[in-house]
């Protein structure tokens, strides 16, 4: 069962180290040949416009676009950008099929990355190492996406508090932040379960 990761820039590479660790089988993703019989795909954090930019080149924008439709797919902080329905300022089109709107670098620049401990049920009943970088803020969520996890308090600055950092639409995964940065695997194991439709909160 192919887990793919799109590979066209970014840090694609932890992931692939996080779900090697897992013992799951997984292939590099740069064209739409490399998307045949995939069981699930991430698109990694990185630089949205690079990211979308390149999409477009490899012509990945609607066989990614159908694939959702299909297969598990979970979005890190740029990724999370492309899924979204919309990102004001993003040159490149975002894929539409995760029902939110998000704003990049909404907690600020390089300088304001932190991280924090987060709680999400759905993995797990300890704290989440939560880490931002230049992370997208989410704005509108639709009514079909679930909040599996929520900015603290204490994080960041107060104003942020309650933003949500973790959503699943159906099998769409999407964080803000970047669980492939730590040695803690259980939302790269929350995704294998989706994938095998074994998910707490999933479909
Ligand atoms: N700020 C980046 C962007 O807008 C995303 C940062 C990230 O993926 N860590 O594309």
């Amino acid at each position: 069962m192919p887990i793919g990761i799109l590979a066209l820039q970014g840090g694609f590479r932890e992931h692939e180290a996080a779900l090697q660790r897992l013992g799951a089988d997984i292939r590099e993703v740069r064209k739409p040949e490399h998307l045949e019989d995939l069981h699930g795909l991430i698109i990694p954090g990185g630089e949205s416009t690079t990211l979308g930019h390149l999409i477009a080149e490899y012509k990945l924008h609607s066989p990614l676009k159908s694939l959702s439709a299909r297969i598990p797919i979970w979005g890190t902080c740029a990724g999370l950008i492309l899924l979204a329905r919309d990102t004001p300022g993003l040159v490149y089109p975002n894929l539409n099929v995760l029902d939110l709107t998000v704003r990049r670098n909404g907690y600020g620049r390089q300088v304001d990355s932190f991280r924090t401990d987060a709680s999400v049920p759905a993995i797990g009943s300890t704290p989440f190492p939560a880490i931002f970088i230049r992370a997208p803020v989410i704005d509108e969520l639709g009514p079909e996406v679930k909040i599996l996890s929520r900015l603290p308090s204490g994080s960041h600055n107060g104003s942020k508090r309650g933003t949500p950092i973790a959503v699943l639409q159906g099998r769409i995964l999407a964080t803000t932040f970047h669980p492939e940065l730590t040695q803690d695997d259980r939302f790269h194991r929350y995704f294998l379960k989706l994938v095998h439709g074994q998910a707490p909160d999933g479909p």
